[in-house]
């Protein structure tokens, strides 16, 4: 199959962008890969890693001739990348850029580019806890979702190409309104974070005796949060920072059925609380049967068996 564009720019070259780079080149979707990033340490990571054809510090002359421009960076960055990049994109190419929240990119990057180019954001829904140039895999986005929350303006053909860029990778994707789109990640993945990055907050807070307890005794439950609590910092910053709106509109509603909880149990209210526990159980199976998790107990983590006893001690 002939690659679908013949200059791929990725600016920043982290988990994201890594991955980008193994799968699109895997599956054949692009010419020339170039890699732009901040710091010379992570470009010579990925020179070592072999990631793209060309490496450079200078996000402005990655883009030069790329058909197919994103951006990889936390979206704090994106302000000033759009910026410096904007006057040596290639007419008719295509911009897009990964980040977690669409409608502050939408207003960050959208003021910044010219007319000639098709402004498409995006954002895969996949990732892990590492980050890093190394942290990548191809694998990464194969069936997983990627949303992409083009404007009104922009040509279908144009969106059909992205799509075809995104399915090539292995994503399933799906096209909605950037507004939405941080609606509903603000309840499935930004609150989520929020909550584990609060109670291993508190266990840290703890004074040292019961914090050593809660290491010791943490995979009875407090181990599954600490992995989503671990992912990078900058990144959250940024999430929280610029998809404040809808995060606050679901933290009120979180917040009135936590107390609806604590009220329950208070009172020993046992019927609600399974109600609730039996509905949630539900949800978890849906997720399950959608593809979207392994059905494997204890999300497939080995178990060793236990040492064998001597019989005739
Ligand atoms: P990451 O592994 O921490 O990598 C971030 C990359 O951005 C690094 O290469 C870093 O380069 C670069 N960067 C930072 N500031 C820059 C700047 N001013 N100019 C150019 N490059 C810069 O992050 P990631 O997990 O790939 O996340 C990248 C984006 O993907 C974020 O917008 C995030 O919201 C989105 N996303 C992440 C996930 C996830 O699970 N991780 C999932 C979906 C979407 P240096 O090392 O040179 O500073």
């Amino acid at each position: 199959m002939a690659a679908q564009f013949k200059k791929l720019a990725l600016i920043g070259i982290g988990l994201i962008g890594s991955s980008i780079a193994l799968a699109a080149r895997r599956n054949g979707l692009v010419g020339t890969i170039a890699i732009a990033t901040r710091k010379q340490e992570t470009l010579d990571e990925a020179k070592a890693l072999n990631l793209g054809d060309i490496y450079t510090l200078d996000s402005a002359e990655a883009v030069k001739g790329a058909d197919l421009v994103i951006l990889c960076a936390p979206v704090g960055t994106y302000a000033k990348l759009a910026e410096t990049i904007a006057p040596h994109l290639e007419p008719g190419a295509i911009i897009s850029d990964v980040g977690s929240v669409k409608e502050h990119v939408l207003n960050a990057v959208g003021p910044y580019l010219p007319d000639t180019v098709h402004f498409i954001p995006g954002h895969p829904l996949a990732g892990t806890e590492h980050s890093g140039p190394s942290a990548g895999f191809a694998e990464l986005f194969v069936g997983r979702w990627c949303v992409l929350t083009p404007g009104e303006e922009v040509p279908q053909a144009e969106v059909d190409k992205l799509i075809g860029f995104w399915q090539g990778m292995g994503s399933n994707v799906e096209c909605m309104d950037a507004a939405h789109h941080d609606m509903v990640l603000a309840i499935t993945s930004h609150i989520p974070h929020l909550i584990a990055y609060n109670i291993v907050g508190t266990v840290a807070d703890l004074e040292a005796s019961t914090k050593s307890e809660v290491i010791k005794f943490s995979a009875s439950g407090f181990r599954d949060f600490t992995r989503i609590a671990a992912s990078d910092p900058v990144m959250w910053r940024d999430i929280f920072l610029t998809n404040r709106d809808a995060v606050l509109e679901m933290l009120g509603r979180f917040s009135e059925d936590l107390s609806a909880l604590q009220r329950a149990v208070r009172t020993g209210d046992g019927a609600s609380l399974e109600a609730l526990f039996t509905r949630t159980r539900a949800i978890r199976r849906s997720i399950i049967n959608a593809g979207q998790e392994t059905a494997a107990a204890d999300f497939g983590r080995a178990h060793e068996a236990a040492p064998k006893t001597d019989d005739k001690a």
